[in-house]
């Protein structure tokens, strides 16, 4: 799959059943739709992370085209004290993630210290996942 910011071919990245599509390039993720609920499981604040998440209509950002079907995808905001501006694809293909988004998304989830997604996921993105 290339990515939907630079066209860079995306790097698949497993974890435990998740696919996580980064490129290398930008820094961006693709999740497909329903990976971010698995990959928040066990974290303490990420069921509240995506009940959060509401469309953002006013967003001025430019819109990103969806990496599987080409349309352009709907802004929507996630997080509570701090909202981040992500892309999903309305006919339910994933959810865009710019680089850094995923990072902040996943250190305002609350993993635990020794939690082994968390630990997985510092691997993947190194130190900036706090
Ligand atoms: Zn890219
Ligand atoms: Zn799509």
């Amino acid at each position: 799959m290339n990515c939907p910011k630079c066209k860079d071919s995306m790097v698949v990245l497993e974890l435990k059943d998740v696919e996580i599509d980064k490129c290398f390039s930008c820094n961006g993720v693709w999740l497909d739709e329903g990976e971010l609920e698995q990959l928040l499981q066990g974290s303490k604040l990420g069921e509240e992370i995506i009940y959060s998440i509401i469309p953002h209509k006013k967003s001025k950002e430019k819109p990103v085209k969806c990496p599987v079907c080409g349309k352009k995808m709907t802004k929507i905001l996630a997080g509570r004290s701090e909202s981040i501006v992500l892309d999903k694809c309305e006919n339910e293909h994933g959810i865009w993630f710019d680089g850094g988004e995923l990072e902040k998304i996943i250190y305002m989830a609350d993993f635990g210290v020794d939690n082994e997604i968390y630990g997985y996921l510092r691997q993947i993105f190194g130190n900036k996942v706090k």
